[in-house]
C-alpha cells in the first residue's frame, strides 16, 4: 500500500476535526493505517429481509413490518419501556425498547420499518429487545454485510463506516509483499484484504481477506523476532555480572521456594553470569510466585554492584511491587525507589539524580516512565512484569536506555507450550509450572439467570466474614453496555445496603480509576463492580469471591485471568460464572473453567474451542501480544509464515525488511495499555 497514506494522521480525512482526532486517539487510532486496521468485531448480515415465519430464534436477523400499535409503561426506577407491535405478510412480531421513549414520537403507526437484532420468543411471541430500527428503505436502512466496530465513545458506527470507506477510496492497489509470494500462496492483495474485511461482499470475500491479514500479521511477527535475534547476536557487548551467592536472600524468605521457582532462578543466574545479554521470558500462571523470582535476580545484580529496573504496565502495579520490594530488601540493605508520573518536579529530579549517581539500587515504575528519561549509573537487569507489550520493542527500548542490558519479561498470559517457541522465538523461555502448595483451589460454580441470587448470597456470605468481592461485567462496547454496567452497580447498591459498593470502568479517567483501586486495596470498598479493566495483575488478597456476569462475553483465557484475582490467601475463594447464554461454546468454556485450574490446560482448551469468528475481534484489540498469541493458533498459516520469513531473511529482501521495521516502530509508539 501507499506508505504515505498509512502513516498519515487521521485528521487528514474529511469529517475528522480536533475532537474526533482526540477520541480516535484514545482508542489507539492515530494514523489512517490504524483506522484501516480497526477491524470490525462482528458484522450484521442485512443482505436480505427475512419473512417473520422463517426467522430462526436466538439468531440475529433482519425483518420488516408495518407498525400496528405502540404501548408504553414505566418500569423500575426512572426506566421506561415501550413495546411496538408489527405485522408482515407472514405473521406478527413485537419489538421492545428500554429507555428510548423518544422513539414513541418518531415512529408512525401504519408505516413500514426494518428491525435488526437477536430474535427471541417473549410471552409466546416472536420478539426483539432493543433492536436496531430504521424506516424501511430509508438511507439508514442499509443493505449488505454491515461492519460493527468497537470503541464507540463519541464515535458512531456510521462514522467509522464513512471514514474507512474514504480511506479505502484513496488507497492504491499496491503491495509491500512480493508478487511471487502472493501468487505462490494464493494470497489476495492488501487492498482487497482491507476492502473486504470492512465491507465483504460475501463470506468467501471475507475469508480470503482474513487469510491475508492473519498471514501478514504472523509474517511480520516472525520477521521481527528473527531481526531482533540477529541484532542481539551482533551487539557484542558484555553483559556479564559477577557470580554472587543469592542464598542469603533465599534464606530470608518466609516460605520455601517451589521447584519451578528454584529452576527458574537457576536459569536466570546462569544467564546473568554469561557474557551474552539475557533475554528471557518467565511464564507462570497467576499466583505462581513470579515476583520472588524477579527479586532473586535483582538481588544478584545489586550485590554484584549493578542497578536493577522493575517495570509494570500500570502505576497501581508499580506501587504494589514497590512496597513489596521495600519490605523484602530492607534487611539486605538494598535501596529501592519508585518512579511514576505525577511526582512533584523537585521530587522527581531528586530521584533521577539518585539513579544517575548510583545511590539507589532498584528502580520501580511504569514502563512508560522508566523508559522515557531515566539515566542509570549502571543498569544490570531490566525486568518487566505482566508484559502486555511486544517483546521485540520492549527490548529495543531497554537497550536505548544505555547499554546492552539483561532483560527478563514476566508473563501470566498462558500459551500452550507447543507455541511458546514460535511466539517468543527471540527469547529463552522458563515456565513456573506449579503454584505454592499452601493454596486452596478456588471453587468455581456456574449459575443461570434463575440461580443468580445464589451467587450474590455467596457474596454476602464472604462480606460477612470481612472479605471483599469483585463483580465483573463485560467491557463497554457501546452505550447499551455502559447502561448495563451502571444498572448492575445500581442493583448491587440496593442489594448490599450497609456495604460500600464502587464502580470501575475504562471510561473513568486515570485518577478516578486509581482512587477506586486504592480504596479497594485498602479495604474501604467491599464490592468492586468493574469491567475487565481489573484483568491485569491486581493483588488484593482479602478479596475472596468474584462474580463474572454475562460470562459468555469473555474468552476462556480471560475468565481464567479474572478468576486469578481471588485465591490469593489462605482463605477459601469462590468464582461464580453467571451465564445467560445457551450457546455450545459458552457452555463448553464454563465446563473447562470448572474442570481446570491450571492456566496451561485452560489455554490448550481455549485453542480447541476458539472459533475462527473470534479472531478479528482479537486482532483489533490493542494488546499486540494477545493478538499474536491468538493468531498463532492458526498453525497452518503460521507454518507458511515461518517458511516465508526464512526465505525473506535468507534472500535479504530489503524492502520487506524495511516495511517490517517501520511497522514495529508503529506498534511501539502507539500501543496503549489498558
Ligand atoms: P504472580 O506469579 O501472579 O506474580 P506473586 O509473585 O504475586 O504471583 O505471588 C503471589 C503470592 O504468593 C505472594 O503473596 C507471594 O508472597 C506468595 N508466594 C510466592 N512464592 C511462594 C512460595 N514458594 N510459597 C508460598 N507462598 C509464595
Ligand atoms: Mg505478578
Amino acid at each position: 500500500m501507499d506508505k504515505q497514506l498509512y502513516y498519515e494522521n487521521v485528521r487528514n480525512l474529511k469529517g475528522i476535526g480536533d475532537k474526533k482526532t482526540e477520541r480516535l486517539s484514545s482508542c489507539g487510532i492515530n494514523t489512517i493505517g490504524d483506522l484501516l486496521e480497526h477491524y470490525p468485531y462482528k458484522y450484521r448480515d442485512r443482505r436480505s429481509v427475512v419473512p417473520s415465519s422463517s426467522v430462526i430464534v436466538d439468531k440475529d436477523c433482519l425483518v420488516a413490518g408495518t407498525l400496528l400499535r405502540i404501548s408504553s409503561r414505566p418500569v423500575s426506577g426512572r426506566k421506561s419501556l415501550i413495546e411496538c407491535f408489527f405485522r408482515d405478510d407472514f405473521g406478527r412480531f413485537t419489538a421492545v425498547f428500554f429507555n428510548r421513549t423518544y422513539l414513541r414520537r418518531s415512529l408512525n403507526i401504519g408505516e413500514k420499518y426494518s428491525i435488526y437484532g437477536h430474535a427471541r420468543i417473549r410471552n409466546g411471541m416472536l420478539s426483539w429487545v432493543n433492536p436496531e430500527i430504521a424506516e424501511f428503505d430509508s438511507s439508514t436502512d442499509k443493505r449488505g454485510i454491515v461492519p460493527v466496530y468497537r470503541c464507540t465513545q463519541g464515535i458512531t458506527n456510521n462514522d467509522y463506516i464513512k471514514w474507512i470507506s474514504q480511506a479505502l477510496d484513496e488507497l492504491e492497489d499496491s503491495d509491500w509483499l512480493d508478487e511471487d509470494i502472493l501468487n505462490n500462496r494464493k494470497i489476495c492483495s492488501q487492498y482487497y484484504a482491507y476492502k473486504n474485511i470492512h465491507f465483504p461482499e460475501s463470506e468467501l470475500h471475507y475469508k480470503t481477506a482474513r487469510f491475508r491479514l492473519i498471514y501478514e500479521e504472523l509474517l511480520i511477527y516472525q520477521l521481527a523476532i528473527r531481526l531482533n535475534r540477529m541484532s542481539i547476536d551482533t551487539e557484542q557487548v558484555s553483559a556479564h555480572i559477577e557470580d554472587i551467592d543469592i542464598q542469603p536472600f533465599i534464606d530470608s524468605l518466609p516460605f520455601t521456594l517451589t521447584e519451578g521457582q528454584v529452576d527458574c532462578i537457576r536459569q536466570i543466574e546462569k544467564d546473568l553470569i554469561d557474557a551474552k545479554p539475557m533475554n528471557r521470558m518467565v511464564q507462570g500462571d497467576v499466583g505462581c510466585g513470579k515476583t520472588v523470582v524477579a527479586e532473586a535476580a535483582i538481588f544478584k545484580c545489586v550485590k554484584a554492584g549493578m542497578q536493577a529496573a522493575m517495570m509494570a504496565p500500570t502505576e497501581l502495579l508499580a506501587r504494589q511491587h514497590y512496597s513489596r520490594l521495600v519490605d523484602d530488601f530492607a534487611k539486605h540493605n538494598i535501596k529501592c525507589c519508585l518512579l511514576v508520573s505525577g511526582l512533584r518536579v523537585n521530587e522527581r529530579r531528586e530521584i533521577l539524580n539518585k539513579i544517575a549517581s548510583g545511590e539507589v539500587d532498584v528502580i520501580i515504575g511504569t514502563h512508560a516512565v522508566i523508559q522515557k528519561d531515566v539515566e542509570f549509573a549502571n543498569l544490570g537487569i531490566a525486568i518487566t512484569d505482566e508484559q502486555h507489550r511486544f517483546g521485540v520493542n520492549q527490548r529495543k527500548a531497554l537497550v536505548k536506555m544505555g547499554r546492552a542490558v539483561n532483560v527478563c519479561v514476566m508473563s501470566a498470559t498462558p500459551i500452550p507450550r507447543t507455541l511458546a517457541a514460535t511466539v517468543f522465538g527471540d527469547m529463552d523461555f522458563s515456565v513456573i509450572r506449579h503454584k505454592p502448595r499452601n493454596r486452596m483451589e478456588i471453587i468455581t460454580r456456574s449459575v443461570t439467570e434463575a440461580g443468580r441470587e445464589r451467587a450474590y448470597a455467596a457474596v454476602l456470605n464472604e462480606l460477612k466474614k470481612g472479605h471483599q468481592a469483585y463483580v465483573v461485567a463485560p467491557s463497554i462496547d457501546n452505550d447499551d453496555d455502559l447502561a448495563s454496567v451502571e444498572q448492575l452497580y445500581d442493583e448491587l447498591n440496593r442489594k448490599f445496603r450497609g456495604y460500600q459498593v464502587a464502580l470501575l470502568h475504562g471510561k473513568l479517567d486515570k485518577d478516578e480509576k486509581s482512587a477506586v483501586m486504592n480504596d479497594f486495596a485498602s479495604g474501604k470498598i467491599d464490592i468492586l463492580v468493574a469491567t475487565v479493566v481489573i484483568e491485569v495483575g491486581i493483588d488484593v488478597s482479602n478479596a475472596t469471591i468474584i462474580v463474572l456476569e454475562n460470562c459468555d462475553r469473555y474468552g476462556l483465557a480471560q475468565m481464567h485471568q479474572l478468576r486469578g484475582r481471588v485465591g490469593r490467601s489462605e482463605f477459601q475463594s469462590y468464582c461464580y460464572l453467571v451465564n445467560y447464554s445457551k450457546s455450545d461454546t459458552a457452555v463448553a468454556r464454563i465446563e473447562a473453567m470448572k474442570k481446570y485450574s491450571d492456566g496451561f490446560m485452560i489455554s490448550e482448551e481455549d485453542y480447541r474451542l476458539r472459533g475462527p469468528g473470534d479472531i478479528m475481534g482479537t486482532m483489533q484489540s490493542g494488546n499486540y501480544n494477545n493478538r499474536v498469541i491468538a493468531l498463532c493458533g492458526y498453525t497452518e498459516i503460521l507454518n507458511i509464515a515461518i517458511d516465508d520469513a526464512n526465505t525473506i531473511i535468507s534472500e535479504q529482501r530489503g524492502h520487506i525488511i524495511e516495511h517490517v521495521k517501520n511497522r514495529m516502530n508503529m506498534i511501539d509508539d502507539n500501543s496503549n495499555i489498558l
